[in-house]
């Protein structure tokens, strides 16, 4: 692993540049509260005529990406270069006439088609919207994409209830192809749809890439059909992306903890064969609140520990961070007024004594006296209400460089910076990847996966 640090920056003449892009829901809303960061400074290229594909679990920000790839979301930072021109710059007519290189398919072939509309009316409509040509050579067109996409001619004057969910999505396809466009997202196009089909649709879209020589981006959060159909693949964990990097390696061995947490939860084909299976604790945290430093760093297993901790139990040390994440969730929690008044008088509020918190969480371990002693420090914090007090100790006490110690928050910006790592071109955000981190752990150190045969 070489210790180049830096942002997926790559060639400069790939057809999609992703320059620190960020997506946020209710800015600025209604409560002026935090807003949802969706996307959060996400920086890669796509070239022409390649797929990549985009995973993680659901929540992560997948469709938000691809959508304002799309301009269907407004950035709210960063940019979008296209052929080398930024489109979060263009206006509403420059947009349209730019839409015509850049599709989109949905999941849902059951919803995503307007119901009136016969197959016809359904396909040609961007057609129509571009005023393009005459009424007779659209429905030549379109009549010939329905071909094209595994449907006949005849299919033009039926209605999308007539036709499966397989088919209504070649008919989705069909509909994206009309404009001839260079690059298509495709949102989890197969996730609704039964096994057997699947793997038609995955055909189709693999023929219509060497046909028109199409760019895709790939959303799904089925691995194995994302490992079938990509050229590389990006790893998103709540609005970032941890890793990316050509499909076959990053798969056969994931640098980042995070990928190789989502990839053991596959199951392998031959149930006989060996993977040290790193179980995924608790939920990935709400965007409205990421945590600070790593993305991942609640729920990481290789998370690094401050000096003086090197030692500690596995277990006292994964209940650290759960304390953590219980007064996280306390801090933002709205307390009721009366739950206000009821705290002011001194009674016991709705979120109970942190003392029977910790230890009900560290019941089964032996807790040295040293943690013990800071552990009931920050109960008696919490208890007074003061989650704030009480998180700055337990960071002072076993915060890392994971957990943005020495960051200053005014300063830094949610953009990741990558290592590069791996043999091929491929890039990772990790501090585990740092030399001065890299120590032997259950994570980093044995990161094979076993491949089926070898
Ligand atoms: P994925 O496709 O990976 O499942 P999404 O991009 O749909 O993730 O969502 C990312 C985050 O943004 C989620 O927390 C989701 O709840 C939130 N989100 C998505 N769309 C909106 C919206 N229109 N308004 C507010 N929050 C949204
Ligand atoms: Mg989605």
């Amino acid at each position: 692993m070489s210790q180049q640090i830096g942002t997926e920056r790559g060639s400069t003449d790939a057809l999609v540049q992703v320059r620190n892009l960020k997506t946020y829901y209710d800015e600025g809303g209604l409560f002026g509260g935090q807003p949802v960061r969706a996307v959060d400074g996400v920086t890669f290229n796509i070239q022409e005529g390649e797929t990549l594909g985009l995973v993680g679990e659901s929540g992560c920000g997948k469709s938000t990406l691809g959508r304002t790839l799309l301009q269907l979301e407004d950035a709210t930072g960063g940019e979008i270069l296209y052929d080398g021109e930024d489109i979060t710059s263009y206006e509403q007519d420059e947009l349209l006439s730019w839409r015509r290189n850049a599709q989109m398919v949905f999941q849902d072939p059951e919803s995503s088609l307007n119901e009136r509309m016969t197959v016809g009316e359904i396909v040609r409509e961007p057609l129509d919207v571009h005023e393009w040509k005459t009424d007779g050579e659209r429905r030549q067109r379109v009549q010939s994409l329905l071909e094209t996409v595994g449907l006949q001619r005849e299919h033009y004057y039926r209605y999308p209830h007539q036709f499966s969910g397989g088919q209504r999505q070649r008919i989705s396809i069909a509909r994206t192809l009309t404009l001839n466009p260079d690059f298509m997202v495709l949102d989890e196009p197969v996730s609704a749809l039964d096994v057997s089909v699947q793997a038609e649709i995955i055909n189709l879209l693999e023929e219509l890439q060497a046909e028109f020589g199409l760019t895709y981006l790939f959303i799904a959060h089925d691995l194995s059909v994302v490992r079938h159909i990509s050229d590389r693949v990006a790893v998103m964990y709540l609005g970032h992306i941890m890793e990316i990097g050509p499909t076959e390696e990053l798969f056969a061995d994931p640098s980042n903890p995070y990928t190789h947490a989502l990839l053991s939860a596959i199951p392998l084909p031959d149930p006989g064969q060996e993977r040290d299976r790193i179980t995924l604790q608790g939920t990935p945290p709400n965007p409205r609140y990421p945590p600070n430093g790593c993305p991942f760093s609640t729920r990481c297993p290789a998370r690094i520990r401050p000096s003086g901790y090197q030692d500690l139990d596995e277990g006292v040390w994964s209940q650290l961070n759960t304390v953590r994440e219980v007064l996280r969730e306390r801090q933002r929690a709205d307390r009721t007024i009366r739950e206000r008044i009821r705290g002011s008088l001194g009674w016991e509020t709705r979120f109970g004594d942190m003392n029977d918190t910790i230890t009900e969480l560290f019941g089964e371990f032996e807790v040295p006296a040293n943690v013990q002693e800071i552990l009931d420090e920050v109960a008696r914090r919490a208890n007074e209400n003061d989650e704030e007090a009480a998180l700055t100790l337990l960071n002072d006490e076993f915060g890392s460089v994971c957990d943005g110690v020495d960051e200053d928050p005014e300063q830094s910006d949610s953009e990741l910076q990558f290592y590069t790592v791996g043999s091929t071109d491929r890039k990772s955000y990790c501090h585990r990847h740092d030399s001065e981190y890299r120590e032997p752990g259950p994570v980093i150190e044995d990161r094979s996966i076993k491949e089926h045969g070898e």
